[in-house]
Order: C-alpha cells, then sequence, then structure tokens
C-alpha cells in the first residue's frame, strides 16, 4: 500500500522516534509499505517520520548498479537490499565523503553534504532478528541521511550557509505550504 510522503515544514519532520518493543506484524506491513513507497517515489530511503509514524525505523534500498566504484560495490554487496532497519544504531563510522543529496520529502532540492565514507549499523531486520551491516559510499550515505530523520535532523541542516542561503526561499515557500515547522 502507498503512504503519503510528508513535506518540508510537517512538525513530524522534527520529531524523534521512539524504539519498538518487537517487530509486531504491523509494524512488518508498515515496513513493507515504506519499501513501495521508496519504490514508486523513486527513492532511496524512507525514514518512519516521513510517512507520519514515529517507530525507529527506515528502509533503504540503493541497488548495486548506483554504485560507480567497483570496489565499494563489492565491499556493500553482502547487505541484501532492501534493508530494513528498526531501532539502528551506529557502532562505528569513519571518513569522509561529500556528494550531492536530496530528500523525498524536500522535492526537488538537493544540495551539497558531507558525511563519513563508511558506517557499521545495528538494528533488527523486519523478522526481528538481530542484523550488523558495514556499509561505504552511497550506500553509507543513504544509510546516515535515514539515520538523521529517526532523530529528527534533515539533510537541509548539514549545508552550508552560503548554499542555505540559496536555497532559503524555496526552503520557506516548501515549508510555508506543509504546515510552518521548520
Ligand atoms: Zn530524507
Amino acid at each position: 500500500m502507498l503512504l503519503p510522503i510528508v513535506k518540508y515544514g510537517d512538525k513530524v519532520l522534527r520529531e524523534k522516534s521512539h524504539a519498538v518493543a518487537s517487530v509486531t506484524p504491523a509494524l512488518r506491513k508498515l515496513a513493507e509499505d515504506m519499501i513501495e513507497t521508496m519504490h514508486s517515489a523513486e527513492g532511496v530511503g524512507l525514514a518512519a517520520q516521513q510517512v507520519g509514524h514515529r517507530e525507529s525505523l527506515f528502509v533503504v534500498d540503493v541497488p548495486p548498479e548506483c554504485i560507480k566504484d567497483l570496489e565499494v560495490r563489492a565491499f556493500n554487496a553482502p547487505i541484501r537490499m532492501p534493508l530494513v532497519a528498526f531501532n539502528p544504531v551506529i557502532l562505528a563510522s569513519e571518513g569522509s565523503q561529500r556528494d550531492t543529496e536530496g530528500c523525498l520529502s524536500f522535492p526537488g532540492m538537493s544540495g551539497s553534504v558531507t558525511r563519513p565514507f563508511e558506517v557499521t549499523l545495528s538494528s533488527l531486520d523486519i523478522d526481528g532478528n538481530p542484523q550488523v551491516v558495514n556499509a561505504r559510499g552511497l550506500l553509507a550515505r543513504a544509510i546516515l541521511h535515514e539515520f538523521d530523520h529517526l532523530n529528527g535532523v534533515l539533510y537541509v541542516d548539514h549545508l552550508s550557509a552560503v548554499e542555505k542561503l540559496t536555497m532559503a526561499g524555496k526552503l520557506k515557500k516548501l515549508a510555508k505550504a506543509n504546515g510552518g515547522a521548520r
């Protein structure tokens, strides 16, 4: 089932998620619906707040062919896509990468964001089993972007002051159309 995607301006995007006690059938269905919604919107990640939920949950799907660097692609190969992560915790991160980033809650917008190059994340999978993933490059970026959402942090918070200023008009307009929360 496709879920409506919340846009910048809705206060839920600034709320912190809460851990789930267990992965119930209803939460499993939510994860499946989020995957369907993410694919339909041609995104590579979606967090619970973006569909109006507050559970600690995100989904990510970065197909291997999206990763141009073959070494990075091989490094990420053991990670099953789509990745479903309940109650994610970052165990380690290292390195640095800077690239253009967008978000389904900010349609038609993008900006440059610096993030760690590699991340190690522990979480529960869609069956409620513990999993640890170690990802690099674009997949690490997507995981870190979605992890931020669960703490009410948005990619625009990472932009340089100059870039923020360039986008200020668009951001203000988008926020105003969706409830006014910044
Ligand atoms: Zn996002």
